[in-house]
């Protein structure tokens, strides 16, 4: 709950600087008035009563005794009041600045201990920075008083550039909305490491009507990396690292949308190992691993950069060739074969065994439209190819003799 606004009333009536001079005016005026009367008024009386000069004398001596020790009076009461309240007023502000103070360093030590940074900035294009928690060294590498005020950098130079525009978007909306905001952005610290931040703020209005943003920013940079191998994870294969099936579909999809785009031909090739469950029975399951993975790296190796190879389970792989057509995607298919038929895997020290793939080939858009019937497609080329004898490529779509391939 926020703090309640001292009266702005009281206030304004202490800002007024006429208000002890005018007092003082009057207090000076009654006095004046009452010696003047008491000065006029007594002599007349005193004249009046005393017609002997002697004991007139005397008499005006103590009148003027008289007259002291009143006013004398009258100001030790008004002097001790006036003293006595300004004694109460001090010991209240004494104990209200004691408050505040204990106030100040409550919210220097919270500040200071918070997770990151709080901070108070305007709402200008450089987020000018007014306060900055002492967090800020541990979170950018700067030191406070290098962002106040942008000294040395602004905070919105921190930002990085991609990011930049899409939070100021976020930030205008929610304060025009009058709401707080969350955004989650990288930057870049003092020492050129990059880190992801998530700021929660909100806009304050001042009594002038200005602008400012007030909120924290925390480093959540670990949280990031976990999320982004998590997703990671969700998109390979745990045994060979390769992509699985479902990102190989979601890549073929966006392969054939740029196909369509700019009209370039696309070729799948379906790759199944032969006799691989001989592997499992002859040498065991853990072995089978092994070749599973040396075979996979030895086709990741044979691929440009621009292709991907994905396992779809068991020992069936599927490798997307983007911008390559017939020729082009055979002669890449023959290649793997014999790459991977030539390649020794080493079971043990002692012990390398070598291994044939059959290869199935489908061309976009000739032998499918989608990924499903493109897939299908290749499958059942690399069926034929077994069927044909294994170890060989065979074309979706083609008479079985005419198109396949034979091992060299
Ligand atoms: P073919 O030439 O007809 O393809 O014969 P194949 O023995 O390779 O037969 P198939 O492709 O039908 O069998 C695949 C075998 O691969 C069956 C299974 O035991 C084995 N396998 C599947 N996944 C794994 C795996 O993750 N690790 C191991 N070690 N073996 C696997
Ligand atoms: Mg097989
Ligand atoms: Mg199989």
């Amino acid at each position: 709950m926020l703090p309640k606004r001292p009266e702005r009333d009281a206030l304004r009536r202490l800002e007024d600087r006429h208000g002890p001079l005018r007092r003082t005016v009057w207090a000076v005026l009654l006095y004046l008035s009452a010696g003047l009367l008491w000065i006029t008024f007594s002599d007349r009386l005193a004249e009046a009563w005393f017609p002997d000069p002697a004991t007139l004398s005397v008499v005006q001596t103590w009148k003027g005794y008289f007259f002291v020790l009143v006013t004398g009076l009258v100001l030790a009461v008004g002097l001790h009041r006036q003293l006595r309240s300004d004694r109460v007023r001090l010991r209240l502000q004494l104990r209200q600045r004691e408050a505040l103070w204990r106030r100040e360093r409550q919210l220097t030590v919270l500040m200071d201990n918070l997770p990151g940074m709080a901070y108070r900035c305007l709402n200008d294009e450089h987020w000018t920075m007014l306060f900055v928690s002492g967090g800020c060294v541990e979170l950018t590498g700067y030191q406070p008083e290098e962002l106040i005020h942008n000294r040395v950098r602004s905070f919105a130079d921190l930002i990085d550039d991609d990011a930049a525009g899409e939070v100021a978007a976020w930030v205008a909306e929610a304060t025009a909305r009058d709401e707080a905001f969350s955004v989650e952005y990288p930057i870049t610290g003092k020492d050129g490491r990059s880190l992801w931040v998530w700021e929660r703020g909100c806009a304050v209005r001042d009594e002038d009507g200005s602008m400012v943003l007030e909120g924290i920013i925390l480093d959540i940079s670990t949280r990031k990396a976990l999320e982004n191998e998590l997703a990671e994870l969700a998109t390979r294969d745990p045994l060979t690292g390769l992509v699985n099936r479902r990102e190989f579909t979601r890549i073929i999809e966006e392969e054939m949308a740029r196909c369509d785009r700019y009209g370039r031909p696309m070729a799948l090739l379906w790759v199944d190992f032969d006799h691989f469950k001989d592997v499992n029975d002859t040498w065991g399951h853990a072995a089978g691993d092994a070749v599973l993975c040396s075979v996979s790296r030895t086709l990741r190796e044979s691929v440009r950069s621009v292709d991907t190879v994905g396992r779809f389970g068991g020992e069936e792989f599927a490798i997307l060739l983007p911008e390559m057509a017939r020729e082009e995607a055979r002669e890449t298919a023959e290649r793997l074969r014999q790459r991977v038929r030539r390649t020794p895997i080493s079971l043990n020290p002692s012990h390398d065994i070598y291994l044939t793939i059959s290869i199935g080939i489908a061309l976009y858009p000739e032998h499918g439209g989608d990924a499903d019937s493109l897939g299908i497609a290749a499958d059942k080329a690399m069926y034929l190819a077994k069927r044909q004898g294994r170890d060989r490529v065979v074309e979706a779509g083609a008479p079985e003799a005419a198109r396949s391939r034979k091992p060299g």
